[in-house]
């Protein structure tokens, strides 16, 4: 699977989730764009640097070739040379013998910096054969309320621009609040030129996304692609899928986690921290109601009392120093009053910090990345990170292995001593100050291959309190939660039986 993103950076690794939500990272430390997420949590796969392009990293390699010489003095225009290098990251998937490129091309059709990608997989389907592609076009089709109709012509036009390009559409999938009716799928048939039968209808579903792929198989979506590529058509195996959709729509009980961020308004910006939790919910049949906190709101200990009516807390990571010290905050309360905690990369650095400040007594202390002049920097950057002056793709990224503890809480979740984690930061803890932090009840519980960075943390005197310097979220999938996204909210449905 391949995501094709038509703006201008290399990769979102630089950018703001205000504008672009969250950054996910791949086993193979690439920052990609959030959807690589939802392609490994709806199919299990692992995604690589290979499934996210974006017209920066294509014009890119393509201003190196020229300057090497490469095009051996000819003119580099868009096309051909911007649409080779596409269809030649389209096509290096073969090399991993794979035999079914699923390609997203992202942005709406009609987007100026688009139109190389559309350009591209036209030429794909000229020199692969039409029967040997298939173009899917996604369209939102409007419903007006105030006249109680919906509108088909925002499709009717982004339709008529693909065939502009070239681009016949072989089904449309219909994004819609509404269900569509018979009479509106035949007339979006017959304006865009697709058959009846290949007007897919998207309607918003109740519960949960996962239900989207049993809604589309139902409208025969998987049997049109089958049918396309003349391939076999055996029915899908969508059991254990349905039974986890079953599981969320009807669960046994609910538990509340309150999840204190930086961007607590924003969906898109934990976005796998959230899907990550709700699996965690479903491996105890519980739905879990998230309640986001923003950290700003609690800082100077104002706002508590919104800690106080939830049976988990998570810390997730982030950069910068705003709302540090509301996080802090509702550490501290975690760590009083017993609640079940995760704390994720910076939330992770935050607990080091709350514990250095309040149950060791270093006052001052902080990590270098929000105060350089900290008295006791028990969180500082990594050795590796110390020359660098290029932002983009430089943090430490990616799946490293990590060693855990016997007898601790991490190992009780993961269950075994070995297991790889994805990273994205610059910051680690201050060896230096682990000793004192230890003697007062911290605990390592996992620790890089050669033993010099921490990993995990825990506290010896609380009920479940784990924080790790890697992103559990972004190997979570539905069918398959996390280890300790799932013994998070088992001890928050725990707490939630036997209030403290
Ligand atoms: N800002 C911190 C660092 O760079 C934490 C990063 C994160 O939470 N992803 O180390």
């Amino acid at each position: 699977m391949q995501k094709l993103d038509p703006y201008l950076n290399i990769d979102p690794g630089t950018m703001s989730p205000y504008q672009h939500g969250e950054v996910f990272v791949t086993e193979d430390g690439a920052e990609t764009d959030l959807d690589l997420g939802h392609y490994e949590r709806f199919t299990g796969l692992e995604m690589s640097r290979k499934s996210n392009y974006t017209s920066g990293r294509i014009y890119w390699e393509v201003l190196e070739k020229e300057r090497r010489g490469d095009y051996l003095g000819t003119t580099v225009q868009m096309i051909p040379h911007i649409t080779d290098e596409i269809k030649a990251k389209i096509r290096q998937l073969d090399d991993d013998g794979v035999d079914v490129v699923i390609c997203e091309i992202g942005g709406t059709v009609g987007d100026i910096e688009g139109l190389t990608f559309l350009e591209a997989i036209r030429q794909i389907g000229l020199e692969e054969g039409r029967e040997n592609v298939m173009y899917i076009h996604l369209t939102y089709v409007p419903y007006i309320k105030a006249a109680g109709e919906v509108k088909t012509k925002p499709t009717q036009q982004s339709v008529a621009k693909l065939r502009e390009i070239g681009i016949l559409p072989d089904a449309l999938i219909c994004r819609t609040e509404v269900d569509l009716s018979d009479d509106v799928r035949k007339k979006l048939s017959l304006f865009c030129n697709v058959p009846h039968h290949a007007v897919m209808v998207e309607q918003d579903v109740n519960h949960t996304i996962y239900e989207v792929p049993v809604v589309l198989s139902e409208q025969g979506l998987d049997d049109l692609i089958l049918v396309h590529f003349r391939l076999a058509r055996p029915s899908a195996h969508l059991e254990a899928w349905q039974a986890m959709v079953n599981n969320v729509i009807q669960p046994e009980g609910s538990v509340r986690i309150g999840v204190i961020g930086k961007y607590a308004e924003l969906q898109d910006a934990y976005k796998s921290i959230f899907e990550a939790i709700h699996h965690g919910g479903v491996a105890h049949r519980h739905r879990v109601e998230i309640v986001k906190i923003p950290a700003e709101e609690i800082e100077d200990g104002k706002g508590l009392d919104r800690l106080t009516n939830v049976s988990g807390l998570l810390v997730p990571g982030g950069f910068g120093n705003r709302g540090v010290e509301g996080k802090i905050r509702a550490i501290q309360s975690a760590r009083e009053e017993g609640t079940p905690f995760l704390g994720i990369c910076l939330g992770l650095q935050c607990a080091v910090i709350e514990f250095a400040r309040h149950a060791v007594g270093l006052d001052g202390a902080h990590s270098t990345e929000i105060d350089s002049s900290t008295p006791h920097p028990v969180v500082c950057l990594m050795e590796e990170q110390e020359d660098l002056a290029d932002m983009g793709g430089t943090m430490h990224l990616g799946a490293h292995t990590c060693f855990i503890k016997p007898g601790t809480c991490a190992y009780e979740a993961y269950g075994t001593e070995r297991i790889r984690e994805r990273h994205r930061h610059r910051y680690e803890v201050n060896l230096k100050y682990l000793p004192r932090m230890e003697e007062k009840g911290l605990l390592v519980s996992g620790r890089s291959e050669d033993g010099k960075l921490v990993k995990i943390i825990e506290l010896k005197d609380h009920p479940w309190f784990v924080a790790t310097q890697f992103h559990p979220e972004f190997k979570s999938q539905p069918l398959n939660p996390h280890p300790l996204f799932k013994a998070f909210v088992g001890h928050a449905i725990e707490k939630q039986a036997v209030p403290s």
